[in-house]
């Protein structure tokens, strides 16, 4: 049965680092912001309803309209860094003119607020996350301690437990953007950043263990490459945006022709490699032909009406438990057999 897919059906998981690691701190700042405003609230009303010069509640209100100024801004895209600069320098510039003015109270405030920040940001570091929400904590427990201090107000307790609060959750906040960072690197270096498959990095160590557990409970074990057919010439006709276009076409139709087990990879240009575990020489080639069979079926609508089909050529091979390039070489060699056999064919070696 025919399958047609429209090019506004794909999607590449083409992304840039910086751009996402850009998404996941805006996404972040969108908790953080209106949090340190409420923050700033509660402190301003605590400031109204106590005994205490008017331009603290003053500076509490400041600290809240800042806030909820940078969460309005954090919705219209502006790099999320240069709005984190500024919410460092204001809770700075606050707590040093409350320093000013009364500082047995704001001194803590000062360093408790400013330095998990500047050594995320400084240091980047492992253990900055440990290290400022250790300091946060701190903060809360002496909050805490201050409660039950017959001395102070419970209102100046709760500014306390307010304003340190925001350093636990700033910190844990920026240590799961450091950490999805980290893990989206790691996904990027091994994936394909057109097809969203493996790339060959990533498909090394697959093929290792996988090589490993079925050596080792001797069972079968076949590699499939698999190469676009004249694929220069859809470039040719229709421009490099619809051949990547075709590129991610085949990996969808990859991804649904395959099983949950076997491994998909993009390793060249338009060159595929498929690694079938339990998959016996016949069971591959049996597979392949439905594989070839299924992709000349599928077309491609692009933007401009024209409808493109691929065929492709594949070379099999029985996986030999060598290495990686061993293994691949013989099945590259199937696949120029098949290519030589006029295209569109499949060989095995
Ligand atoms: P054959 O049947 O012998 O494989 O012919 P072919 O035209 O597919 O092979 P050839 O090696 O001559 O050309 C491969 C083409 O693949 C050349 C290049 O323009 C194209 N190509 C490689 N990588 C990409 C890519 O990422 N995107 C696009 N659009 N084209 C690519
Ligand atoms: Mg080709
Ligand atoms: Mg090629």
């Amino acid at each position: 049965m025919a399958t047609l897919i429209k090019s506004t059906q794909l999607e590449s998981s083409n992304f840039a680092y910086i751009e996402l690691s850009e998404k996941t701190l805006q996404k972040q700042l969108t908790i953080l912001f209106p949090f340190s405003g409420m923050i700033c609230a509660i402190i301003a009303f605590t400031y109204f309803v106590s005994n205490v010069p008017v331009n603290f509640t003053f500076s509490a209100v400041i600290g809240m309209v800042i806030c909820y100024t940078l969460s309005v801004i954090n919705k219209y895209k502006i790099n999320p860094y240069l709005l984190i600069w500024v919410f460092i320098f204001s809770t700075t510039a606050a707590c040093a003119l409350g320093f000013y003015a009364d500082s047995s109270r704001h001194i803590s405030n000062t360093i408790g607020l400013t330095i998990p920040l500047l050594c995320f940001f400084a240091l980047q570091q492992k253990y900055a996350w440990w290290y400022s929400s250790l300091f946060g904590c701190f903060y809360i427990v002496l909050g805490v301690a201050e409660v039950s201090d017959k001395q102070l107000q419970i209102t100046e307790a709760l500014q306390n437990i307010s304003a340190y609060s925001i350093v636990v959750i700033m910190a844990y906040l920026l240590a799961r953007h450091r950490n999805e960072a980290i893990a989206r690197v790691k996904q990027t270096a091994t994936t394909d950043f057109l097809t969203g498959l493996h790339n060959r990095s990533g498909l090394l160590p697959i093929y290792q263990s996988e090589s490993a557990r079925s050596q080792r409970y001797l069972r079968d074990f076949s590699m499939l490459v698999l190469d676009i057919d004249e694929f220069k010439a859809v470039n040719d006709r229709y421009g490099l945006h619809a051949g990547d276009q075709v590129l991610m076409m085949l990996a969808k139709c990859l991804r649904e022709n395959t099983r949950k087990g076997d491994h998909l990879a993009r390793i060249g240009g338009e060159e595929f490699c498929l690694l079938l575990p339990e998959t016996d020489i016949i069971a591959a080639e049996e597979f392949a032909s439905h594989l070839k069979d299924e992709i000349a079926s599928w077309s491609l609508e692009l933007e401009s009406g024209h409808n493109v089909s691929i065929t492709v050529s594949i070379g099999i091979t029985p996986i030999e438990f060598q290495e990686y390039s061993f293994d691949y070489i013989k099945a590259e060699s199937a696949l120029h057999r098949a290519k030589s056999w006029g295209r569109s064919q499949i060989a095995i070696s």
